[in-house]
């Protein structure tokens, strides 16, 4: 077992139009836009980036919005719901708000003893967000939303499996432990952790396989505080049998990619540099950014992408 992983690091998403998306996480959900940039492996598409005031690590949500891009298909092998820690109480505020705004799929249940509200995104995303007491993080306000409601960043994630016990024995390897079972779900939890430190596990033997598309999880990433302690983790998968793929500098922190035996696409992602290696904080997620590589291309990416403001 190994002990670096302190939680999520991010969830990285696929939506159909990047106009859309930008306004439902800045104006609905009230989250901040901490880096506008492209998907360096495929630079005629944006990734964005939507978090708290740095994008702390356990507080970000990224998509890459492709054009015309088909929903997907929810199934088994992905990450069927994306929840977000709120502060006790607020979940009346989030039913209106959200109510107000048009949001689809609106629930409100309790599970694991915790007052929850499932609705769907924009592609038909599946996110809840969950009251948390004490949530220590601090939130981002300047997007409309008072602290006394604003989320803290995320508070789980839960994947659709058709057997959960080859991926809790990897998460067990990678920190996790079983904090409890009910209704066929399985709670697994970091001690210690970064507050995005829960996952569910929700076996599903005779849901077919989920088709990817806008509105689908693409991969979801764990945080390891530094690149020695990645390169221990990406050393300790390999031992394990795990084909990893080398060190990636994705510029604001570094990857490293698995497949999981449930069919889930695993990340590892470093905390350092951060956001802030490129713009100041307090202008994170103004400027089109671009890697290295793509720098070149700068002057065709910006007739092509589309404004988001506006
Ligand atoms: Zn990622």
């Amino acid at each position: 077992m190994i002990d670096q992983i302190k939680g999520l690091h991010h969830v990285t998403s696929m939506a159909e139009d990047a106009r859309t998306n930008n306004h439902f996480f800045t104006n609905t959900l009230g989250l901040r836009r901490v880096k506008k940039t492209v998907n360096f492996d495929a630079p005629d598409v944006y990734h964005l980036y939507y978090g708290d005031e740095t994008g702390a690590p356990g507080t970000i949500m990224t998509y890459f919005p492709f054009p015309k891009m088909a929903q997907g298909r929810p199934g088994t092998g992905e990450v069927g719901t994306t929840v977000f820690s709120i502060p006790q109480g607020s979940s009346g505020f989030w039913s209106d708000r959200l109510g107000k705004l048009g949001v689809t799929g609106i629930k409100a249940e309790e599970t694991f003893g915790e007052r929850r509200l499932n609705f769907a995104g924009p592609d038909g995303d599946g996110f809840a967000l969950v009251e948390v007491k004490d949530d220590a993080r601090l939130p981002w306000t300047q997007g409309g939303i008072s602290e006394d409601h604003a989320i803290r960043g995320f508070h789980s994630v839960a994947m659709r499996l058709r057997d959960d016990g080859a991926t809790s024995e990897l998460l067990k390897f990678m920190g996790y432990e079983v904090q409890e079972e009910r209704d066929g779900v399985k709670r697994m939890t970091i001690p210690g952790g970064n507050g995005a430190h829960l996952i569910d596990l929700e076996t599903m033997p005779n849901i077919s396989r989920a088709l990817p598309g806008a509105g689908s999880v693409h991969h979801v990433a764990f945080a390891v505080e530094n690149r020695a302690k990645q390169i221990e983790v990406r050393k300790a998968l390999m031992d394990t049998g795990y084909q990893v793929t080398p060190v990636i500098d994705r510029d604001y922190f570094w990857a490293i990619y698995f497949r999981t035996p449930g069919g889930v696409l695993f990340e590892i992602a470093t905390n350092e540099p951060g956001f802030d290696r490129d713009e100041d904080t307090a202008h994170l997620g103004e400027a089109l950014k671009l890697p290295e590589q793509h720098q070149h291309l700068r002057g065709l990416l910006e007739q092509h992408l589309l404004p988001l403001e506006g």
